[in-house]
C-alpha cells in the first residue's frame, strides 16, 4: 500500500504507545466547570444567563456574537455561581468565564434530533450544528457550521475527515475510531448529506493500523474511502492533509473551500453525530492525558470546562521536581500552561506533561545557515530569514516572505541544530502584525 504525504516535515518520536491501547474512560462529573466565553475561534459568545440562575445540562448559556463565533452550553445541571475574568493561556489575555456549580446529576436539555437524519433538510442540519456550538475539536476550534455555509460562487466537492493525529503522544482520535466507529461513520454521512458532496475521504497515518483496518471494514460499500498517510509531522495540518489526499494546493491566504474542499476532524464528526442523532450540544469531549510526567497515561471523556488539575488527578503526576512543562495539546504545537488550575476548552484534545529529561535545557547558538529549517518547512518558507525579519521588527519584509502563511507547526525549531526557537518568534510576530492591523482598522 502506498502512503500519501506532503513536502517537508519532520519525524519526532511518536510516543503513542503510552496511551494507544487505553480504552476511553468516562470521567465522573466535576463539581464545578469554568466556561470561557472565548471557547472557539472568532468573537466571544455573549452570556445569556445571570448569577443565581439554575441551568440544565446542554442548556445554552452564551450566544454566538458574530459570523465566526459559537454558542456555549452548560456541561452540568447546576447553578451559575459567577461570571468572572480568568487568564486564557492561549491568548495571554483575561477572558470572561461563566462558572457553574453542579447541583444534581445530569438533567439534559436536548436539541431537536432524529435517528433518521434525512428527516431534516440540509439547512436544518447546518442550523442544528450551529445551535449545538460545535467547533473544530482537532485544536483549531473553528465553528463547524461556518465551514458548511458555502460562499456564493464556490462549490464544495471533496469532504476530508482528518484522522491523521500527527502530534506525538496524542491518541484520542485513534481510540475514537476504534470505539465509536459506527457513530463517526454516521457523522460523515450527515456531513455528506448536509454539504451535498458525493464522496468522503478519511486520512489516517500509517501508525494507526488497527484504526485503518476497522475503518476499511466498516466503510465497505459506502461512499467513504480510507487514505493511508505516511507518518510524518505535520501530516494533520489542514493544507498538508489536503495536498497529500488531492494533490491540490490551498492558495496562500486562501481557504480549503477555494479549491472545493472542506475538512473536519474525526472527533468533530462524532460531535456532529451526537448533536443530530441524540440532540446533545457540545459539552463533553475526549482527550489523552499523557506524557512521561503522568503515572498512568490514558484516554478520557470529560466535561468541557473541567480544570486541568482535576483531570490530571485521574492519571497521577510524578515527582513535581522532574516536571518541565504541562501543555494544552502536544509537544509540537501545544500551549504551555502558566498553572494547572486553568479550565479546559472545547479544543483540548490532550494534556501532555513533559519531564526535564525529555526536554533537557537547550543552549541556543547562532544560526549556521545550514538550511535544515528550509528543507523541513511544509509551506516552503525560509524560516531563518523570517526569524531575522521578525526579531528586527521588519514586519513588512517578513510579510512579503510569507510570515502569515506560517502554520506555526514548529518543524523548523525541532530540526534546528542551533536550538533556535524559530516558531516562537513567528507566533509573536504574527500576533503583533494582527494587533497592528486591528489598530489601523
Ligand atoms: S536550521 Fe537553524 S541553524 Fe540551520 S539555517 Fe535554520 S535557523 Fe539557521
Ligand atoms: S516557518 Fe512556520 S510553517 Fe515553516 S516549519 Fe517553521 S513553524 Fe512550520
Amino acid at each position: 500500500m502506498g502512503f500519501l504525504t506532503f513536502r517537508g516535515g519532520v519525524h519526532p518520536s511518536e510516543k503513542k504507545e503510552m496511551s494507544q491501547d487505553q480504552e476511553i474512560k468516562v470521567l465522573k462529573l466535576p463539581d464545578t466547570v469554568y466556561m470561557y466565553t472565548s471557547n472557539h475561534l472568532g468573537a466571544p459568545a455573549k452570556p445569556i444567563v445571570e448569577v443565581g440562575e439554575k441551568v440544565k445540562t446542554g442548556q445554552k448559556i452564551a450566544e454566538a456574537s458574530g459570523f465566526i463565533s459559537a454558542n456555549l452550553h452548560s456541561p452540568l445541571t447546576g447553578e451559575i455561581v459567577s461570571i468572572e475574568k480568568m487568564v486564557n493561556a492561549a491568548s495571554g489575555r483575561k477572558d470572561d468565564v461563566i462558572v457553574i456549580k453542579k447541583t444534581s446529576e445530569d438533567d439534559w436539555q436536548l436539541l431537536p434530533h432524529n435517528d433518521d437524519f434525512t428527516k431534516f433538510t440540509s439547512e436544518e442540519i447546518i442550523n442544528n450544528i450551529k445551535e449545538a456550538g460545535i467547533v473544530g475539536l482537532g485544536g483549531a476550534m473553528f465553528p463547524s457550521h461556518v465551514k458548511l455555509m458555502i460562499p456564493k460562487g464556490k462549490k464544495a466537492e471533496t469532504l476530508i475527515i482528518n484522522a491523521a493525529e500527527c502530534e506525538p503522544y496524542i491518541t484520542i482520535d485513534e481510540r475514537m475510531m476504534l470505539e465509536k466507529t459506527d457513530e463517526i461513520i454516521k457523522g460523515i454521512e450527515i456531513l455528506l448529506y448536509a454539504s451535498g458532496i458525493e464522496k468522503a475521504y478519511i486520512g489516517i497515518e500509517e501508525n494507526k493500523s488497527k484504526a485503518i483496518k476497522t475503518m476499511i471494514e466498516k466503510t465497505n460499500g459506502k461512499n467513504i474511502e480510507i487514505k493511508t498517510l505516511k507518518t510524518k509531522y505535520p501530516q494533520g495540518a489542514e493544507k498538508q492533509l489536503i495536498n497529500a489526499i488531492t494533490s491540490k494546493e490551498v492558495p496562500s491566504g486562501g481557504l480549503p473551500i477555494d479549491i472545493g474542499v472542506i475538512v473536519f476532524n474525526v472527533s468533530t464528526t462524532y460531535a456532529i453525530y451526537d448533536a443530530i442523532i441524540n440532540g446533545k450540544p457540545l459539552v463533553e469531549r475526549g482527550a489523552s492525558l499523557t506524557g512521561e510526567g503522568v503515572k498512568k497515561p490514558g484516554n478520557f471523556l470529560y466535561r468541557i470546562g473541567t480544570k486541568v488539575n482535576e483531570l490530571l488527578e485521574n492519571v497521577g503526576l510524578i515527582d513535581e521536581e522532574n516536571i518541565d512543562r504541562i501543555l494544552y495539546g502536544g509537544p509540537m504545537m501545544g500551549i504551555p500552561l502558566p498553572n494547572i488550575e486553568l479550565p479546559t476548552f472545547k479544543g483540548n484534545n490532550a494534556i501532555t506533561v513533559l519531564t526535564k529529561d525529555i526536554l533537557p535545557k537547550r543552549e541556543d547558538f547562532p544560526c549556521i545557515r545550514c538550511s535544515s529549517c528550509v528543507s523541513v518547512c511544509p509551506i516552503g518558507l525560509q524560516p531563518y530569514l523570517l526569524k531575522k525579519y521578525s526579531d528586527t521588527r521588519n514586519y513588512d519584509t517578513a510579510l512579503e516572505n510569507g510570515l502569515m502563511d506560517c502554520i506555526e507547526c514548529g518543524s523548523c525549531s525541532f530540526i534546528c541544530p542551533s536550538n533556535i526557537e524559530l516558531a516562537k518568534s513567528f507566533k509573536t510576530a504574527k500576533k503583533v502584525v494582527r494587533a497592528m492591523k486591528q489598530r489601523r482598522g
